[in-house]
This record gives structure tokens, C-alpha cells and sequence, in this order.
């Protein structure tokens, strides 16, 4: 019988998500009967929008996310053991996948793996998976970047930002970025921003002033809040506003108790005379072109104009660990878990790298259904 063990929300966050909202329980997986599958995982990702998920979602239930996992035992005609697949159990170690599940498509669907070799299996979270395909959509499509427009990017060490610095760059932007540490923007400028500040030292009215004197013509906002109000006054007539996420405001106690939020960074008035476009998206809207992004982004990789990197946490204990850190910019690039299923295996590491790979998945996300 296979142990699985669980991550579940415990409690409901008030702020700050603490390690004391989750428990981690341990559960027998029934039998793998006809048609079905047991999976393990190696690595998980975690990602900013399990704050909000964690703010609606039934108490004692798994946390959602998704894993790259190893087939443990099959008794299905189309997965073998030690195959690999991309898939959206949650912060679970092992899972029981059943027949009627494993031939369920679209949003969330089990969705093989190829053999990617010395490159980390991980990637299909990360620079070639939902977040890279945020970047790519959210960014090009509401964006409408032109060449030698200014492009604002803030969060920009991160698993989305550090894509669209890169994207922007591709199609001949001016880039100015902003991320939480010296290391981080030290990192981004690597990338080939052309002016980077460290928001928690640097004033944003100061830096926008300095670095983009004629306006910011599209403005990607990963942040929120307090940055997005002192960035608008910097755009543009007829900039572009694309609002993908809010961190700044994913752990505000007033929305975790359900009351409105009256301090909006959004002046009516300046949007009005500016003639801005500002819109929101949540990434699934592209579902119909996921191959499309997934695999320009991947050719981007390949030819190393797309770089990337990953923050490594291990052990299936550290989960919440790892997944508060995004709160306290504890990752660069990618926020990665590994297991230790992954024993025996070669580990992940932190890395930046290109490579030479083929990829086919199209599982996004069964998590943006109910994002926020
Ligand atoms: P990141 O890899 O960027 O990780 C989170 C980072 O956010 C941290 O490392 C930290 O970097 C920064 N951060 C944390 N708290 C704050 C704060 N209070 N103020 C400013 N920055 C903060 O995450 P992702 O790339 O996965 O996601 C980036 C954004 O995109 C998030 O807002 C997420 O919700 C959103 N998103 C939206 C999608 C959509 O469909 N609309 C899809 C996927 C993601 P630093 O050290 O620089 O502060």
C-alpha cells in the first residue's frame, strides 16, 4: 500500500499565510485498480495565487498546484512505470490517479512528460509553463509593445517578470525594471534591463522621474498597491496598462475578512487624460494558443534569448516554507519544491540555463478557474 502524504489548509490566513494554516497528514492510497495510475511527485511549484485560493477554498482540503510527477504503478494501457507526467493534484507526494481522471482533457488534464535528460524536469512549471506563457500573452497581447517603446516591469526577478524583461527586450523595448534586492537586480540587469531599481531602497516616483523622462508606454504589473499608484502618474498618453497580479495586497487582512478595499492605486482622472488602457487577464484566456506561447518560449530558451533560473526548495515538509517565502521575495526566478522521491535521481539544482529541448504540454491550470 503507498503512503501519500498531504498538504492541507488548516486554517484560514488572516495576512500573512504562518506554517501553522497547513497540516500534513498522511493517507493510505486505496488500490490501483484497472486503468488507473499511481504518481509520485518530484518537484511542485508554488505560486502566488494559492494566497487567494487559500482565502476561499473549503478548510481541511489539499492545496492546489500543480507537480511534475514519475509513474510509480500502472495498470493503464497508456502511462508506464517510470514515466513522467505534468499534472495538478496539489501539494500531495503521492496520488492515486483513476481511469476516469487520467482521460479527463483540457484545464488541469495529466499530460505526459518527454524525456528532457540533464534539464530539469521543472522548467514545465516555470519558463516554459504557466508562468512563461503569462509573460508571453499578458505582456504581448495587452501590452501591444512597439519597438522603442518603454516598457515598465516590476516583480521583475521573479518567475513571470523575469520573462517579460526578456520578451520586452526581444521586441526592441527600452526596459525599466524593479525587484527586491541588490542580487535580484543585479540578476535582471543581466538579463538586459536597461535601468533596474531596488524598490525597497530606491523611491518608485524617483526612479520612473530618472530612468523614463518621456513616460512609460506599457506598464506590466506583477505588484499592486502602493507601486502601481506612484507608477501611473509616469505613462504616457495612450500607454498600455497590463495588470497580471497584485502581490502587495494578496496578504491585506481587510480582504481576508471580506470587507472592500477603498484605496484603489487606480486615479480615474489621470487614466481619463492620459487615455490609458489598463486590463486585467488571467492567463487561461489564451487556452486556445497554450502550444503557441509554450513553444515560442521555448524556442527562445534554445537560442539562450530567454534565460531563466530557479529557487530550489527540498523536502515535502518545507511546502509552506517555501510557498510564505514568496511573500518575503525569498525566491529568484521560479519557486521550485523537490521531494524526496527524487532520491537516487539527479537533483535539481538553482541554475541559469538554455537549452535544447521539446516540449509538448498543454495542462496549464485547473488552478486559474478560480483565481482570484
Ligand atoms: P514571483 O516568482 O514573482 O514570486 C513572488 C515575488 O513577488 C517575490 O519573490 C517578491 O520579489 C515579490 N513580492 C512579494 N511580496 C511583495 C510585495 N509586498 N511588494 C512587492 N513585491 C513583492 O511570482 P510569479 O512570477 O509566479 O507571479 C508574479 C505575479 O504574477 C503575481 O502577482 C501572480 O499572482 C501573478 N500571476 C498572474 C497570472 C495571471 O493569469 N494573471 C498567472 C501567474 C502569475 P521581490 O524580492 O522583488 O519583492
Amino acid at each position: 500500500m503507498v503512503k501519500a502524504k498531504v498538504w492541507v489548509l488548516d486554517r484560514r490566513p488572516l495576512g500573512e499565510p504562518t506554517i501553522e494554516d497547513f497540516k500534513l497528514l498522511e493517507e493510505d492510497l486505496p488500490p490501483c485498480s484497472d486503468g488507473d495510475v499511481v504518481i509520485a511527485a518530484e518537484c511542485l511549484s508554488v505560486d502566488p495565487y494559492m494566497r487567494y485560493r487559500a482565502r476561499k477554498m473549503p478548510l481541511k482540503t489539499t492545496m492546489p498546484g500543480g507537480q511534475v510527477a514519475r509513474v510509480l504503478e500502472s495498470k493503464s494501457p497508456s502511462w508506464r512505470v517510470g514515466q513522467y507526467m505534468v499534472c495538478y493534484p496539489g501539494w500531495r507526494s503521492h496520488t492515486l490517479v483513476t481511469a476516469k481522471e487520467l482521460k479527463e482533457g483540457g484545464l488541469g488534464s495529466y499530460t505526459p512528460l518527454p524525456d528532457l535528460k540533464d534539464f530539469p524536469k521543472s522548467t514545465g512549471l516555470g519558463v516554459v509553463g504557466m508562468p512563461g506563457n503569462t509573460a508571453y500573452f499578458g505582456f504581448l497581447e495587452l501590452c501591444q509593445p512597439k519597438s522603442g517603446e518603454t516598457v515598465l516591469v516590476n516583480g521583475a526577478a521573479g518567475a513571470v517578470g523575469s520573462a517579460v524583461v526578456q520578451i520586452a527586450k526581444i521586441k526592441g523595448c527600452k526596459v525599466i525594471a524593479s525587484a527586491g534586492s541588490q542580487e535580484k537586480c543585479e540578476w535582471v540587469k543581466s538579463l538586459g534591463a536597461d535601468h533596474v531599481f531596488n524598490y525597497k531602497t530606491t523611491s518608485v516616483t524617483q526612479a520612473l522621474k530618472d530612468a523614463a523622462p518621456d513616460g512609460i508606454n506599457c506598464y506590466f504589473d506583477n505588484v499592486g498597491g502602493q507601486f502601481t499608484l506612484e507608477a501611473l502618474p509616469h505613462m504616457a498618453d495612450f500607454g498600455r496598462v497590463s495588470l497580471c497580479g497584485a502581490i502587495s495586497t494578496y496578504n491585506d487582512e481587510t480582504r481576508d475578512k471580506g470587507q472592500l478595499v477603498a484605496n484603489s492605486p487606480f486615479d480615474a482622472g489621470l487614466i481619463i487624460t492620459k487615455q490609458l488602457r489598463v486590463e486585467g487577464f488571467l492567463v487561461p484566456r489564451w487556452i486556445a494558443r497554450w502550444m503557441e506561447g509554450l513553444n515560442q518560449l521555448k524556442q527562445w530558451v534554445v537560442e539562450g534569448k530567454l534565460k531563466y533560473q530557479e529557487t530550489v526548495t527540498e523536502g515535502f515538509e518545507n511546502m509552506p516554507k517555501a510557498f510564505i517565502g514568496l511573500f518575503h521575495g525569498d525566491n529568484i526566478g521560479k519557486a521550485i519544491m523537490t521531494t524526496a522521491a527524487t532520491n537516487g535521481r539527479k537533483p535539481m539544482t538553482v541554475k541559469m540555463t538554455s537549452f535544447d529541448w521539446f516540449w509538448h504540454l498543454v495542462a496549464p491550470l485547473q488552478l486559474v478557474t478560480s483565481w482570484l
